[in-house]
Order: structure tokens, then sequence, then C-alpha cells
């Protein structure tokens, strides 16, 4: 059975690392420039490229026991750390919160760069296309993406699939990136919960990561929604200010300052885990389906990649 996987996230990487795992074919399409989704990792400075900021996710829990297995072998590996300044369960990929899911995409077939726009069945499968270009045809169809470009796809082929998709609501997050030349030392490393911020992280003390002082603070859903139409010029400079007001004294001058809008930051509303129609051979993943939460989203991918392996082995 050959199974396409539209979306390279956690969710995606794990239901195709169990197709795999059970002898199936698995390719995966993104139409971003790497692998990872939400767990992102920005580079600001081209001539430093070990200066990083991670602006999805800032930590992951890992406390299932198949996720936790995995995470164990992210840390023999060198892949991932627990970082104790976000909670006692709290982890992060290292160096960066993308390498993890780098090593989980390794040797997995995975195309970048290829949104794909159109799914549609035929006898012979499921043809995906982007824009005019046919990406090829497969027996079983995944979407494992955010929940609100998922409906458009979904709704043509199974209805239910598609309801569900629509009855998700995300909440959005304006995240700012800084960087300074000096310590600021009146902060912990974590905070949550300082005036319209709902985190600021010292990212520059996760494990692994290049010395320096740099943070990544994320507004409130609040905020956020209320601010969506900003750009991000003049969002930025907010959330410094914030961070400022946490620190209880004035900012020095940020080396990189920069903002980035999640539209689609975490997802509310269903609790079904994964969605398959066999009849159709068409699948759903992701974190829109079980917890707004990277473990949560990797649970999703993977019981949805065993119930496909335990349908084709039947
Ligand atoms: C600001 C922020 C803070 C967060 N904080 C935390 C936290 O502290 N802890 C935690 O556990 N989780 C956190 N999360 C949530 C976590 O990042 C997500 O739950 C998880 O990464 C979702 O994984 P996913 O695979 O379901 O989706 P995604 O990571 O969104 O992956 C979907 C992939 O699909 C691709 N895609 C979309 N449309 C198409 C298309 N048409 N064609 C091809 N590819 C497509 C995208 O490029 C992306 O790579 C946070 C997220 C954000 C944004």
């Amino acid at each position: 059975m050959r199974v396409a996987i539209i979306g390279a996230g956690i969710a995606g990487l794990a239901c195709a690392r169990r197709l795999r795992d059970a002898g199936l074919e698995a390719t995966l399409f993104d139409k971003s420039r790497g692998v990872g989704g939400r767990l992102a990792t920005r580079r600001a400075d081209p001539a430093r490229p070990e200066v990083t900021f991670d602006h999805g996710a800032t930590h992951f829990t890992a406390r299932s026991e198949g996720f936790t297995r995995l995470v164990a072998a992210w840390e023999t590996a060198g892949l991932a750390a627990r970082w104790p300044a976000a909670g006692a369960d709290s982890w992060v990929g290292t160096p960066t919160m993308t390498a993890p899911l780098k090593a989980l995409a390794d040797d997995l077939d995975v195309r970048l760069s290829r949104p794909v726009t159109a799914l549609t069945k035929s006898r012979a499968g499921w043809t995906l296309q982007s824009e005019a270009k046919r990406l090829g045809t497969y027996d079983a169809a995944v979407i494992a993406i955010p929940a609100e470009q998922a409906a458009p796809l979904l709704s043509l082929h199974d209805f239910e699939m598609a309801r569900a998709a629509m009855s998700v609501r995300y909440n959005p997050c304006w995240t700012g990136m800084l960087a300074f030349d000096q310590q600021i030392d009146e902060l912990p490393d974590f905070l949550r919960g300082a005036g319209f911020l709902a985190t600021a992280a010292r990212d520059s003390a996760k494990p692994g990561r290049a010395p320096g002082e740099r943070w990544v603070v994320q507004a409130d859903w609040a905020w956020s929604e209320a601010h969506l139409s900003c750009d991000s010029a003049s969002v930025a400079p907010s959330l410094l200010a914030e961070l400022g007001k946490a620190a209880g004294r004035e900012m020095p001058a940020p080396s990189h300052i920069s903002a980035h809008r999640w539209l689609f930051a975490q997802p509310s509303g269903q609790d079904q885990k994964l969605l398959w129609n066999p009849a159709l051979s068409l699948g759903a993943c992701g974190d829109w389906l079980h917890h707004g939460f990277a473990e949560y989203a990797w649970l999703s991918g993977h019981v949805l990649g065993a119930a496909i392996a335990a349908g084709a082995a039947q």
C-alpha cells in the first residue's frame, strides 16, 4: 500500500514512521522548505547560523508511553534534553526544536516546497496536485495539516470529516524574537502570564544553544486576536516593552527584534485522536484531533498509522 501524507509536521511524520515500521510505503508532501511545522526554529542572521529562535512551541511534554520512549531515544542521540525551567516534565529539541523532527524524517520520502492544493479520487486511487502540477497517485491519503486548511481538502470527499475540521477553533499568537548584547539579570529563564505575555522564554538558556541573550515571547490569545491586523514592525516593540515591564526595568536596545504572527497557533474543539475512512482510504491526524500540543499531535499521527497498517494487514 502506498500512502500519501500531506503535511510533514510531527503528526504527519509520526504517521509515516508507523506506516514504514509496518512495511508500508509513505510519501510526505509539505509546502514549507523544511519539516517540523509549528515545532519551528528561525535563524535570524544568515552569517551566524547558530543564532536561533524556537518561535513555535517553546517546549513539549513526554508523558505517554510511546512518546516517552521516542523522546528517551532522542535524548540518547543528543536530539532532545529536559528543560526544567519550563516545568518538571518539559523537553526541548537540541540544538534546535526542529532537530528531532529532522531525525524523524531521516530516510523517509519527504517532498518539500510542495503545497497540495487539490486531492481527487479515481479508480486508480488518490491523486495529489500542487496548482497545475500532478504530484502522483496513491492508494491512501492522509491529511496532517491544520484543520482550517484540511477542511477544504476533506469537504469534497467526506462531509463528516470536513465537519469535524470546521468545528475546530484556533487561537492566534503573536511571537516576538529578541536578542540583546547584555544579560537581563532580573528575569528567570521562563515565565508565564506576565501582563499580556502568555510566556517568555530565554531561548539562549535552553540546552545546546549558542551563547547570548535571546528571548522568545508569546502574546496571549486575547492580545494576539486584538492585534491580528497589525504588522510585525509595530507589534515587536510592544512585545519588547511588555518584557521590560516583567523585568521591572527599561530594556536595553535589542540587537535583533522581529515578530511572527501565527494565525493557527493552538486549536481547541476535538478529541477523536484520528479520522480514518477505510472505504475511501482517507484519513486525517494532527493536534486539532487530540489536544493542541506536540505530544498529542504525535499520538494522533501514530495511532492513525497503526489503524491504516492494521487495515492493510487484513
Ligand atoms: C506559538 C506556539 C506555541 C506553542 N506552544 C506549545 C508548547 O508550549 N507545547 C506544546 O506541546 N505545543 C505547543 N504548540 C503546539 C505545537 O507546536 C503543535 O501542537 C504541533 O506542532 C502540531 O503538529 P501537527 O503536525 O499537527 O501540525 P503542524 O506542525 O502545523 O504541521 C503541519 C504541516 O503541514 C504543512 N502544510 C499545511 N498546509 C499544507 C498543504 N496544503 N500542503 C502541504 N503541506 C501543508 C505545514 O507546512 C506544516 O509543516 C505551540 C504552537 C505555537 C504556534
